[in-house]
């Protein structure tokens, strides 16, 4: 059964011009584009949408971080999404990321790593909702 997993490209990846090179990454491995905006979020959204992190010391660099520039957000359908699609951007720190994964060809830090991969169907979901309607869906 096909199921949904949702990315961001990072402001650090849109900023260094890696937009086109990691969708065709993504695509390449399969995935089907569901929704895709590019915008940028205040710091209140990136405070809510992470807040499931708010006592880690890297909190506020986060938030100053993802509210720093414009991110492509997106909606990506496969079969074994979320766990694929976290193998394909590999680890948080790229520099213990698998070789071809995209924190390991686009990622310069642990903090700026490029692309976000929700970690669980249900966050899946509650993440799609924060970017998206259901007339944003195809
Ligand atoms: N992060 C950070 N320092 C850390 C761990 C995480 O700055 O030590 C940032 C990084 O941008 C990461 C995000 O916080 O992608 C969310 O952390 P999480 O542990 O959920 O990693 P992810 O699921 O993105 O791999
Ligand atoms: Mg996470």
């Amino acid at each position: 059964m096909s199921n949904i997993t949702f990315t961001m490209i990072k402001p650090d990846a849109v900023r260094n011009n890696y937009i086109g090179p990691i969708l065709a990454k993504i695509n390449q491995a399969g995935f089907k584009i569901v929704a895709m905006k590019f915008l940028k979020i205040t710091k209140e959204q990136a405070a809510q949408f992470y807040i499931v992190h708010k006592d880690r010391p890297f909190y506020n660099e986060l938030i100053e971080y993802m509210s720093s520039g414009p991110i492509v957000a997106a909606i990506l359908e496969k079969e074994n999404a979320v766990e694929d699609f976290r193998k394909l951007i590999g680890a948080t720190d790229p520099a213990k990321a698998e070789p071809g994964t995209i924190r390991k060809e686009f990622a310069k830090s642990i903090a700026e790593n490029a692309i976000h991969g929700s970690d669980s169907n249900e966050n899946a979901i509650i993440e799609a909702n924060f970017f998206f309607s259901q007339l944003e869906r195809f």
